[in-house]
């Protein structure tokens, strides 16, 4: 276990009253880990040289109770935003215990590589146009995949890092193990170094121990496929390979793929993928990725059985993994690799939780209420392990909200993430964006009567160079979904080149309650594909 120094020596426990008073402390910004260069963070191994390293064993000492006023249980994306905001802004000793690595699933699997890679694949496209535009790259095709992901990689230690000098800077002792719970506000903690387990105490626990990538039961052989997690360690590209799932992760990553050359494969149960977004973006993307070239298998019957003829000398290397899948159908299918994107778990393995009369639901998250309330009182849960929309900018914004709540000043004791008009976007190709109801969602909750839905396709300017052909390929699609009379916009739906960058402002102005009048009266900015948004007819 390490921990930040002089943390365990400060006097125990401060009241929450003296809490609440100490709000003069310096406000100390979060910033979402894709911005924390500015930060400077320090490199991991000089955190780790600062750390002292504090052992029941080593001390020969029986195992010790520590206090807290607030033990946060996971520092991912919500963990953190939960203990900054009690330590940072509002004094209460806090601890983080983490047993992987900092920053969780965003920084290290999830959003970051994610997106990283995402941006490699997008310069592919970028020079495909540019031959377009007349420019020439010599054989125009070689790239070092397992150089970039190697610079990747380094990034991703870079943010571990910016991650733990935050919380030292704010105060807050990070505690490398996995917690437990022994009774409602005591927990048990199995250091990662192999030190004595010991316990540690608060009024107030907040369980941010997100989700983890699924495989499905019942398919023989299903564990030679990878997910999510394994993805992130490839560095050598397989010739083929195969996506099972139609959600975020199997349409973003097989994107990624088709578009840097592998040979992609994506089975879908449905006729469509993205089948939770508006039918447009369903169909619209759906049919755009065949004609990129990916073999978008609908309908698919599904996979019976998985069996692997040769394994992967190194898990980061499929070139020579050899797996025959044989279909529900009869048909077989021999592919390098396979990725089941069919879904996530509520993370609640190893927590403890049957020692404890927690409320959790059918599919195992644990059922919160708008305030991030546990069915035990002065236990919290957000983030994906309480399972209302699995986004990080969501998990940090509800723990930045119930630490206002738990510890900030009287006028915030209301505090808390409203879950409605959520923006997000699907870093797909082209990307999506998407917030409010869909068009069905919409007719359901309000009438077909109530509802007018404004509508455009087009493509844009940036493919007016592409041979007419190739261009009329290239989607850019707009809806908007709004409630009469007055036409407030419930609902905004873009798909197109730019629509990641588009999407943030308009879902400000979708979450004010921006009417199709106040889009209207906004000018134009041309020229754009956005300012389609604020012209339509
Ligand atoms: P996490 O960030 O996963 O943190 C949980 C932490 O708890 C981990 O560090 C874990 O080690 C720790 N932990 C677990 N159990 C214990 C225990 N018993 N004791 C101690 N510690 C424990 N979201 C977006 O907004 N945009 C994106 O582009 C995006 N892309 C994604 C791409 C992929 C491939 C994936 C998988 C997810 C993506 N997400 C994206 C979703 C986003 O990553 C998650 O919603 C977010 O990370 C959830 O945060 P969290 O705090 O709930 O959990
Ligand atoms: P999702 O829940 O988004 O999608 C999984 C989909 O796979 C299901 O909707 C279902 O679609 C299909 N599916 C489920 N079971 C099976 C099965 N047995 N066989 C075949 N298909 C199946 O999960 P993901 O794992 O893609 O992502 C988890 C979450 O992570 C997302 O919901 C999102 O919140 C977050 N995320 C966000 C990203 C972003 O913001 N850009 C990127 C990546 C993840 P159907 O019913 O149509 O078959």
């Amino acid at each position: 276990m390490s921990i930040r120094p002089g943390r365990f020596l400060r006097q125990s426990a401060n009241s929450l009253r003296t809490l609440t008073l100490a709000t003069a402390r310096p406000v100390l910004h979060e910033s979402l880990p894709a911005h924390s260069s500015s930060s400077s963070p320090a490199p991991l191994s000089r955190l780790t040289g600062l750390s002292r390293q504090f052992s029941t064993s080593s001390l020969n000492m029986a195992p010790v109770t520590k206090q807290y006023d607030y033990i946060v249980i996971g520092g991912g994306s919500g963990g953190s935003g939960a203990a900054r905001r009690a330590s940072g802004w509002y004094g209460a000793k806090t601890c983080i215990v983490d047993a992987g690595v900092s920053g969780g699933c965003c920084v290290n699997v999830g959003c970051v590589p994610k997106k990283m890679t995402w941006n490699f694949a997008s310069i592919a496209e970028a020079m495909k146009a540019g031959k377009h535009y007349g420019y020439s790259f010599g054989d125009g095709n070689s790239f070092d995949f397992t150089s970039f992901v190697e610079k990747r990689d380094a990034r991703i230690k870079v943010l571990n890092g910016a991650y733990e000098s935050n919380w030292a800077k704010e105060g807050i002792d990070l505690i490398h193990g996995t917690a437990s719970f022994v009774s409602e506000h005591e927990m048990e903690v199995t250091p990662k170094d192999g030190s004595e387990p010991f316990r540690i105490t608060a009024p107030h626990i907040t369980i941010a121990t997100g989700s983890f990538p699924t495989k499905p039961e019942g398919i023989k052989g299903s564990e030679y496929g990878i997910t999510s997690d394994e993805y992130f360690l490839i560095k050598h590209l397989p010739k083929k390979m195969v996506f099972v799932g139609a959600g975020y992760i199997a349409v973003e990553l097989a994107g990624v793929m088709n578009a840097i050359g592998v040979e992609t494969h994506l089975f879908i149960r449905g006729n469509t993928f993205l089948r939770k977004f508006d039918p447009m973006i369903q169909e619209t993307l759906t049919k755009h990725y065949e004609e990129l070239g990916v073999h978008v298998h609908r309908s698919h019957p599904g996979i019976k059985e998985v069996i692997q003829l040769q394994a992967a000398k190194d898990p980061s290397d499929p070139r020579d993994k050899q797996l025959k899948l044989i279909m529900n159908d009869g048909s077989e299918m021999i592919t390098n690799e396979l990725l089941w994107g069919i879904g996530r778990g509520a993370e609640t393995r190893g927590l403890g939780l049957e020692k404890i009369p927690i409320e959790l639901d059918k599919t195992g998250h644990i059922v919160v209420d708008k305030y991030q309330n546990t069915s035990i009182p002065g236990v919290y849960a957000l983030g994906d392990v309480s399972g209302h929309v699995e986004l990080t900018p969501v998990a940090i914004a509800a723990g930045r909200m119930l630490g206002n709540r738990l510890f900030g000043p009287p006028e915030l004791k209301d505090s808390h993430l409203d879950y409605e008009r959520i923006p997000s976007v699907v870093f797909s190709h082209p990307e999506v964006g998407t917030t409010g109801l869909t068009e069905p969602e919409a007719i359901e909750r309000y009438g077909k009567d109530k509802i007018k839905v404004y509508h455009t396709k087009f493509s844009a300017m940036y493919y007016d160079v592409f041979p007419p052909e190739e261009k009329k390929k290239e989607p850019t699609e707009f809806k908007l979904v709004c409630l009469l009379p007055n036409e407030e916009v419930i609902g905004l739906h873009i798909l197109g080149k730019g629509c990641d960058e588009m999407m943030q402002g308009f879902g400000v102005a979708v979450k004010m309650g921006a009417t199709k009048k106040d889009f209207d009266s906004c000018v134009a900015i041309h020229p754009t594909s956005a300012e389609e948004l604020v012209t339509m007819r």
